[in-house]
């Protein structure tokens, strides 16, 4: 028999081929050349497997043979260098069924071991990438079941994987948003082809936009069996784009509004400046003294919408000092009041010590009545209207939420009321000149705007909270700075007849019919008035007038020479002489705010002549310089 198994393995096709006996030793071998000297190395007849094999493949075969030797039949993988052998070992039984050896065969299997191998590789490999990528990534049936969820998509939809996958959407989803979704995942599988679009989901009572591709998903032989859905959110990106172009649109807004509204600041100058002339020169009695009257009015209020167009574009020139800021509230709580009726509560809510703000006052005053009177107009039928100060941190998080906002330490300023509030597309457009929603009367949809222009030139910001019926808050945010350690007094304001007592002032103005209006102004209230085109020419003017001049009245933006040199200039030769700016516009403001030295005497063009005397006036009267070189 033994020479028959051998012949037997010898001319095995492929493998080996062993038969053992009782003791795990040799008594046939043959087979392929792999499969010999791996389980059969050649003079093993009569020894021992053990004694033959390396003991880790000894070690595997020896429970196989001796369970083939107990008549069962076993299978076992064995690595030997680097090949796959497949050993299968079985009884040998004579005619009476009795077991007289054991038998294994063995075949190389070293080929489909890899290709396994690479397959499992490619499908974890698959699976990591999946599981790894931060676009959400989805995979429905042709039913509209998950069938397949990466994290990212678990987390973007808020729930546990578990819980979606074998669910549709209208199990997890509101009914019109399973609807659509449905709608466009047949799509796709009806027309073969992938779409991408933007969509809006709602999750937790949050609004997400994402940007979400859906393919066909097919099969081997080319059949759509579902949908592949790829989603990233990018709700943080369309947020900040939309604010970004909308401060664009406001910009470009502000520079038209602003330049024209410079025009005819110069026009109105002249307009009030010569009606006011003219009112003085007639006669009491003069039958046609209303139109004039008239006339001046109606270029007073024209004067107040452009300087509220200025504000909005940024383009006055501010007189910003130091102040703090619960004192400016405080100080305006009384004028408040009488503003608001009976059926609205006013609570201030001050900060223990709030830091300092650098604004120009009345201009930080006009900012908080305009956000004030529109609480107001918001709760026609009473409510609470709270004015809050607050120092706040701003972390990075809140910063990147709130772009451009740098993060930092910022002086806050609130007015909330609890009335009819706004939804978001009224918010969208909220601080853009002339919108707004009440009915038409003079200067409307101006008090945001303006508070808008005045809040970014003192380089702060504005956010609002808000939805219908909820009530808002406008918050402004101002640079911090270290408190005041003593309240800043407000300038003196001196009443009574500001005339002249002969003294000189030279006015400088490069727009001649300015400085004639200006001119005529001051000559009738007692003043000597010397008048120069630029800072050259006032110069000019000094070398040619021996006698004293008492005051410098110049315009802040001039093409030659500015305001603030030509001062300079100016009390280079005449040290005492005292220094009144008159502006109403800075076309550096665009790119750099146009501000003033801290303090500086000040007129806002167009000006009444009233007020123009009086800061002259005053300037003349105070013993100290105050203006700065
Ligand atoms: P105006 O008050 O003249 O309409 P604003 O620029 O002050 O102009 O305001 C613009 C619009 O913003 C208002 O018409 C109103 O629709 C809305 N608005 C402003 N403040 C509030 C507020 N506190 N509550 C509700 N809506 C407001
Ligand atoms: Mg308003």
């Amino acid at each position: 028999m033994a020479s028959l198994y051998s012949t037997l393995a010898r001319n095995l096709p492929d493998g080996s081929l062993v038969l053992f006996d009782h003791d795990l030793r040799y008594i046939v071998a043959g087979g392929d050349d792999g499969g010999v000297a791996a389980l059969a190395p050649p003079g093993c007849q009569g020894k021992a497997v053990r004694d033959v094999l390396p003991p880790e493949i000894a070690q595997s075969l020896e429970p196989l043979y001796r369970a083939a030797l107990t008549g069962r039949r076993a299978a076992a993988e064995v690595a030997y260098e680097d090949r796959w052998l497949l050993v299968r070992a079985g009884p040998v039984r004579d005619e009476h069924g009795a077991i007289v050896a054991g038998m294994s065969l063995s075949q190389d299997i070293t080929d489909t071991k890899q290709a396994e191998h690479a397959l499992r590789g490619s499908r974890d490999l698959l699976q990591e990438i999946i599981e790894s990528s931060s676009d959400a990534i989805v995979a429905k049936d042709l039913e509209g079941r998950y069938v397949l969820i990466n994290s990212s998509a678990a987390r973007l939809l808020g729930r546990p994987a578990g819980e979606i996958v074998g669910r549709d959407d209208a199990a997890l989803f509101p009914a019109d948003q399973a609807g659509r979704s449905r709608e466009a995942d047949t799509r796709v599988c009806s027309r073969g082809e992938s779409e991408t679009a933007e969509e809006h989901i709602v999750v937790d009572g949050r609004r997400r936009t994402l940007l979400l591709t859906r393919s066909p998903l097919r099969d081997h032989d080319g059949r759509i069996i579902g949908v592949l859905g790829v989603a990233r959110d990018v709700t943080e990106q369309r947020q900040l784009e939309d604010r970004l172009s909308r401060a664009h649109r406001m910009e470009s807004v502000a520079r038209l509004a602003g330049g024209i509204a410079h025009d005819f600041n110069n026009l109105l100058t002249v307009v009030l400046g010569s009606a006011e002339i003219l009112l003085d020169d007639l006669p009491r009695a003069y039958a046609r003294r209303s139109d004039l009257e008239e006339i001046k009015a109606a270029a007073t209020q024209a004067a107040q919408l452009t300087r509220q167009v200025l504000a909005y574009s940024r383009q006055q020139v501010l007189a910003p000092r130091l102040l703090d800021l619960n004192g400016l509230v405080g100080g305006m709580e009384s004028a408040l009041r009488p503003l608001l009726g009976a059926r609205i509560e006013l609570a201030l809510d001050l900060a223990a010590q709030s830091g300092a703000v650098r604004v120009d006052s009345a201009q930080l005053e006009q900012a908080l009545l305009n956000l004030v009177l529109n609480a107001r107009d918001a709760m026609p039928g009473g409510g609470r209207l709270q004015v809050v100060t607050r120092t706040v941190v701003v972390d990075e998080a809140f910063a990147r939420e709130h772009a451009p906002m740098r993060p930092g330490r910022y002086t806050t300023l609130a007015v909330r009321d609890t009335g009819v509030g706004m939804d978001e597309e009224t918010q969208s457009h909220l601080f853009e000149p002339f919108f707004t929603t009440k009915p038409g009367r003079h200067g409307a949809g101006l008090g945001l705007a303006t508070t808008y222009g005045i809040v970014k030139q003192s380089g702060g910001y504005i956010w609002t909270e808000s939805a219908p019926g909820a009530g808002a808050t406008f918050t402004i945010y101002l640079p911090w700075h270290e408190p005041l350690v003593a309240a800043v007094p407000p300038p003196p304001e001196s009443a009574g007849a500001a005339r002249g007592a002969g003294e000189t002032v030279l006015v400088v103005d490069d727009e001649p019919a300015v400085r004639v209006v200006t001119k005529r102004i001051l000559q009738r209230s007692g003043y000597a008035v010397l008048e120069a085109a630029g800072g050259v020419e006032a110069l000019d003017t000094l070398r040619e007038h021996p006698g004293p001049i008492h005051l410098l009245l110049t315009d802040v933006i001039m093409p030659e020479m500015n305001g603030r040199e030509v001062a300079q200039r100016v009390r280079g030769q005449r040290p005492g002489i005292r220094v009144v700016y008159m502006s109403g516009y800075s076309p550096e403001a665009i790119a750099h705010d146009g501000l003033l030295d801290e303090g500086a005497a000040f007129v806002r063009k167009p000006f009444e002549s009233g007020l123009l005397l009086q800061t002259v006036r005053r300037a003349l009267d105070t013993t100290e310089q105050i203006t700065l070189a």
